[in-house]
């Protein structure tokens, strides 16, 4: 059995996540202790939960110690079947990331599957759903994967309320994966308000014009009111082979003006380190580019979560990855078998 300690690197939930996704792949058990021990609350919250019984049902699996606040967990996998699932986290805990525990076992039937998953949408410190639809899915595309994801109803954090559906269907053979070279770009930004003054959004994107030279056609502005409240500022910078989204989360006590320029300076640490795959995409590409078995990516200082992430992978596959620093900006990372 493979035996994982959650606090080692970044110590957060994503350790549990991959070991989930990749156990299933692999068909092998693992024991994790010390769940999410660098995080505030550690132990399993009611997201991590729900990626756990998401995991357990795709594959069948025998599950122990899966309650709220565990820190410890057994996991026991079989057969990993293709399907219609709707799993429902029951807060506004983050339905990108339920997904991407799940997300390799789909990749890897031979038939298609329809997810629908319902809690937040666009949450801080995840996977926003613009990014998902936008910079994720389809670098997925490339690797031969048919990834269609829905936004049928947002979930702003901390009211959550969303849902996504998501179609899956695997490819015959996955294509290997090689993100290097950073071409010229474009960029453009959205800011939406749900149930929140329009005038937030404007200001937002008053700075954004200003500080990036963007035209009026770049820019959109979006108001809901049937949802929210929450405010979501995004900046995507579209290259020859990606597009890279950036975002900004509204917050209460925090002007629009601090909300715009922090994203803003996301996106001129990007532009200015000329690597193609940005910190969040880099540790998120990595399981698609190991079940692959090869392909590589530039990126910038590989972060926490990335090194994290490589380690716990190794423990599953039989695949190495190779760090190179390339100069003082730009890292690539490549997987082989
Ligand atoms: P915790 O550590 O509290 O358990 P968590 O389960 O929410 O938190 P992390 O382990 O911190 O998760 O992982 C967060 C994931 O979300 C990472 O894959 C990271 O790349 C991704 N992510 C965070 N912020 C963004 C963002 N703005 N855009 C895209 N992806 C993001």
């Amino acid at each position: 059995m493979i035996v994982i300690d959650g606090s080692t690197g970044e110590g957060g939930g994503q350790i549990l996540r991959s070991a989930l996704g990749l156990s299933l792949v692999s068909g092998k058990p693992f024991q994790i202790r010390n769940i999410r021990a660098n995080r505030k609350k550690p132990g399993l919250m009611r997201q991590h939960l729900t990626a756990v019984q998401a995991a357990a049902e795709i594959g069948t699996c025998k599950i122990d110690g899966a309650i709220i606040g565990s820190t410890e967990l057994f996991f026991t996998p079989d057969k990993i079947k293709a399907g219609n699932y709707h799993f429902s986290i029951g807060t506004a805990g983050s339905c990108t990331l339920v997904f991407q525990a799940i997300l390799p076992a789909l990749l890897m039937t031979d038939m298609s599957s329809e997810v629908v998953l319902e809690g937040g949408t666009h949450n801080p410190m995840a996977p926003p759903f613009d990014f998902l639809e936008t910079t994720f899915l389809p670098l997925l595309g490339q690797m031969g994967i048919k990834i269609h994801a829905t936004l049928e109803r947002p979930g702003f954090f901390p009211a959550g309320g969303g849902k996504l559906r998501i179609a899956v269907t695997p490819a015959k053979e996955l294509k290997p994966f090689d993100v290097c070279a950073f071409s010229k770009t474009s960029l453009s930004a959205k800011a939406v308000c749900a149930q929140l003054p329009g005038h937030i959004a404007k200001r937002e994107l008053n700075v954004i014009a200003k500080k990036l030279h963007l035209a009026d056609a770049d820019l959109d502005q979006i108001q809901l009111e049937d949802y929210g409240p929450g405010n979501i500022l995004t900046i995507m910078v579209r290259s020859e082979q990606l597009t890279e989204t950036f975002t900004g989360f509204g917050q209460k006590n925090r002007s629009a003006e601090k909300v715009a320029s922090q994203t803003v300076r996301e996106v001129t640490n990007y532009l200015s380190n000329r690597a193609p795959v940005g910190p969040y995409l880099a540790d998120q590409l990595l399981i698609p580019m190991a079940l692959v078995g090869s392909g590589s990516f530039v990126t910038g200082k590989p972060t926490e979560h990335t090194l994290t992430n490589i380690e716990v992978i190794q423990k599953f596959l039989e695949v190495t990855f190779n760090l190179k620093q390339l100069d003082s900006k730009r890292w690539e990372i490549r997987v082989q078998k």
